[in-house]
């Protein structure tokens, strides 16, 4: 027998991890320059490492006064209640959890294309349709309010991102408050904060108070370096709470990930570092690449390179791991996560090494 019709569920597509790639090329991972996953390169703070070995022992127990602390804590941080947050294992999972809260087979959600894959096949796992809204290379994918609501069609789910993956654009608070006033009453606003530490700019959180029809998505995959451990968040409005108990799996965030992620938040310098890290990257990578790059409040920088698939396979011949953006339809560029700077000075030097040398070949 065989699974249903999933045709029309495309796979997600991971990047390389270092030790496939380092086994390829048969050279040591240590030199490997991984820029392709938006991941901490400072790895995760001190005090989440300390809490999970300390909680290793006591992983027979299922997770459930570490998930509720957790809870608690992110609620008092934004100034919200406890049941307004969704704690989830990864913010892949509060898009599920949501999709599970509010989608009816065939209703639409609108998503950003180019945009993060997993939206789409969310949507589609619950039997949802999906449409696009386009940013547009053109105009440096900037987000506008305007540019959402010609594409909206009274779709239940909006999706926003900001900063967004893969541009590095941000959508402004007003723009999201224009957005949310003009949808239909059941049209939830998804604001995406995977990289709201990397931003200059303030959350949509406090929305989530003043209304109804604004949820934020929030992770510890990125600034806070806890990718692996699967957790993240969103923070839904009040009526939406109480739906959590019906739609959530139990005890998917892990005792360890609920630990590591309560450590993390009480280490703010880790967090500090960590953006500043980025943000200095980010600055280096615009100055020194020779290649076109768009304006970036994230943690990676997305650039213009000609033919994307072609200078990240050479640039891996090189060591260095990057994102080709093929995959989100953009053929012709290339995210490139921010490093430590040693990296991240050392990763720009061979990129360079391989523009100069893709663009001789152009030419002979
Ligand atoms: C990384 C990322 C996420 C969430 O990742 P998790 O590891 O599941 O928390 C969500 N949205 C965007 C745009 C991302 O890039």
């Amino acid at each position: 027998m065989q699974p249903r019709d999933l045709s029309d569920h495309s796979p997600y597509v991971p990047g390389r991890g270092v030790e496939e790639v380092a086994r390829e090329l048969g050279i040591d991972r240590s030199d490997l320059i991984k820029l392709s996953s938006n991941e901490n390169p400072h790895g995760p703070s001190p005090a989440a490492i300390e809490a999970i070995r300390e909680h290793a022992e006591r992983v027979n127990v299922y997770p459930k006064s570490s998930h509720a602390d957790l809870t608690d804590r992110i609620a008092e941080e934004w100034g919200v209640s406890p049941e307004q947050v969704w704690v989830s294992p990864g913010a892949d999972g509060s898009i599920d959890y949501l999709s599970r809260a509010a989608l009816e087979p065939d209703d639409r959600v609108l998503v950003p294309d180019p945009g993060f894959a997993y939206y789409a096949m969310s949507a589609r796992y619950h039997h949802a349709d999906v449409e696009t809204y386009d940013l547009s290379i053109d105009d440096g994918f900037t987000q506008t309010a305007e540019n959402v609501l010609s594409a909206y069609g009274g779709e239940r789910i909006v999706y926003l991102t900001s900063p967004h993956n893969p541009s590095g654009s941000v959508i402004p608070l007003e723009a999201v408050e224009t957005i949310a006033d003009a949808t239909a009453e059941e049209t939830l606003v998804v604001v995406d904060e995977a990289y709201g530490e990397f931003a200059d700019v303030d959350s949509a959180i406090p929305l989530v108070n003043d209304r109804d029809d604004v949820a934020v998505l929030r992770t510890f995959s990125k600034a806070y370096g806890l990718a692996g451990l699967r957790i993240g968040y969103s923070v839904v409005p009040e009526a939406w709470g109480e739906a959590y108990a019906r739609v959530n799996t139990p005890f998917a965030a892990s005792e360890l990930a609920c630990r590591a992620a309560l450590a993390a938040l009480e280490d703010p310098s880790h967090v500090e570092e960590s953006v500043e890290t980025a943000r200095w990257a980010r600055e280096y990578i615009d100055a020194e690449l020779d290649a076109d790059t768009f304006e970036s409040a994230g943690n990676f920088v997305l650039a213009r390179v000609g033919d994307g698939s072609a200078v990240a396979e050479a640039a891996r011949e090189r060591g260095v791991i990057i994102r080709d953006c093929t995959s989100f339809g953009l053929p012709g560029c290339v995210r490139i996560s921010t490093g430590t700077r040693e990296d991240t000075r050392e990763a720009v030097k061979r990129l360079n090494e391989v523009l100069a040398e893709l663009e001789l070949e152009a030419e002979a």
